[in-house]
């Protein structure tokens, strides 16, 4: 059985083949942040999931194309203009930047591409013009164009959503709506007093872009008019992506994405997350209570996509003390690991397991199942003193290439400080000069420090205490 994914279009588990004829090259579109405040933790779900895809397919060996978005001008983001008395770019920029400073501390692979709504505007006029000229699309009394979605045979269909129900010619100009208020929808929206200063010129006067005609625009300017994934979360499905089909489609007269993958929501303490139940978390609001990017990233990542992530403290904890049990046991290798490396056999069956665990819809709460079955398994050797120094090297090298996938950093610093091996070099010259007193003196430091030291036959070597 290969890799294989949840396709929302579908509503089934998919095999995963991509469009490239070779079969190696991957396009994916994720949506990104609309930037007028700080990205929270339920938004990170979300992007966290995202890369989690992304690094497992190039483990598997695809050459993967990511870009992401910046939504830099929406309903949202108008209201913060007015809010703030901040001109449009200075607050888009702000909050872009915040969010690429949280996407480095959670060790979220850069996408290729960024590309930012603003800078995009005549890719949507040529979108729009084109479904215009089919008729799909119409202008109405205030010079706004809008999307008639009786004109697309197939809306609906990835939210399942029956259009026979909708009002016919009812519009809705926000950019987020419910179901029940299925209608037309905004493609351009004319220039109001409430827009301020926020206004850009088009063929049908100044206005500004809906949300929806964005995506549908850079994605197909950065990557093609036919994607092999585009995610979000499952929020997005409505109204978001179904219009971005709905737009995209007809101008290509293609399929515009294989695979619709989405993660579920996140709560906090069993509730949603919001600002007024007091369970509302940025992910700096996390950090300055000192948790650390990698351990928000496991309580993120430990749960599988499609399932509702509950997010507590009690599940930071155990985070935490999981990232210690990994830590514990890289460096336990590390003392021991002496080239050159030899196969550790039960390697070979961890990671059949982590692999077939994760193509089977990544699932990923069964793969760090296989990780630390594994590590209790290596560390009974350990403690035996069974493990080879070469078979510590083994794991220590393909460890590098599960956290390519798993990104939380458990690459291992050097067991050994610098300033530890000195005074070990130190202390045995005073032993060879007879020097007992300066050779037991940096026993005792090193003590202090947290340090023993084990005589073996290639000669002394530092090890943690206890
Ligand atoms: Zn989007």
């Amino acid at each position: 059985m290969g890799l294989q994914f949840y396709n929302t279009l579908t509503r089934r588990k998919e095999e995963f083949v991509p469009l490239d004829p070779g079969g190696r090259k991957v396009t994916l579109y994720t949506c990104g942040p609309t930037v007028y405040n700080y990205a929270h933790i339920g938004n990170f779900r979300t992007y966290v999931f995202e890369d989690l895809l992304r690094r497992y397919l190039e483990y598997k060996g695809f050459e993967v194309t990511h870009v992401m978005n910046i939504t830099d001008v929406e309903d949202k983001i108008i209201d913060a203009v007015r809010k703030e008395k901040l001109p449009l770019e200075e607050l888009t920029t702000r909050y872009a930047n915040a969010f690429f400073e949280d996407r480095d501390a959670l060790n979220i692979k850069p996408a290729h591409q960024y590309p930012r709504a603003t800078a995009h505007l005549d890719d949507m006029f040529r979108l729009i013009e084109k479904l215009m000229a089919k008729g799909i699309a119409y202008r109405s009394e205030d010079g706004s164009i809008y999307y008639s979605i009786a004109k697309f045979p197939t809306y609906g269909q990835l939210a399942h959503i029956r259009v026979d129900e909708l009002k016919a010619g009812a519009r809705v100009k926000h950019d987020e709506y419910e179901k029940e208020i299925l209608a037309d929808f905004a493609l351009w929206k004319a220039w109001d007093e409430k827009d301020g200063d926020v206004k850009w010129d088009s063929p049908w006067g100044p206005g500004r872009p809906g949300w929806h005609i964005e995506c549908s625009a850079m994605s197909m300017k950065c990557l093609g008019e036919q994607i092999d994934i585009h995610c979000g979360g499952v929020d997005n499905i409505f109204p978001h992506h179904q219009n971005e089909i709905a737009q995209s489609e007809p101008c290509t007269g293609k399929q515009f994405v294989r695979y619709w993958i989405h993660s579920a929501h996140l709560q906090v303490d069993g509730k949603k997350m919001s600002k007024s139940l007091g369970n509302y978390y940025t992910l700096r609001d996390l950090l300055d209570k000192g948790w650390t990017g990698r351990e928000v990233r496991y309580a993120l990542i430990s749960a599988h996509y499609h399932e509702q992530l509950n997010f507590t403290f009690d599940g930071l904890q155990a985070a935490r003390s999981a990232m210690q049990r990994i830590d514990e046991f890289l460096l336990k290798l590390q003392e021991v690991a002496e080239p050159p490396a030899t196969k550790y056999e039960p390697l070979r069956e961890f990671r059949g397991e982590f692999e077939a665990r994760l193509d089977d819809d990544l699932n990923i709460s069964g793969a760090l199942g296989a990780v630390f079955d594994f590590i209790r398994l290596a560390n009974r050797k350990l403690v035996e003193e069974s493990l080879q120094p070469s078979e510590a090297r083994n794991i220590l090298e393909e460890w590098r290439e599960i956290d390519q996938v798993l990104g939380l950093g458990m690459t291992p610093k050097s067991a050994v400080p610098a300033e530890v091996r000195q005074l070990v070099d130190e202390r045995q010259a005073a032993r060879k000069a007879r020097n007992f007193q300066r050779s037991d003196e940096i026993r005792d430091q090193l003590a202090k420090q947290g340090w023993v030291i084990e005589d073996t036959p290639k000669g002394p070597r530092a090890k943690r205490a206890g």
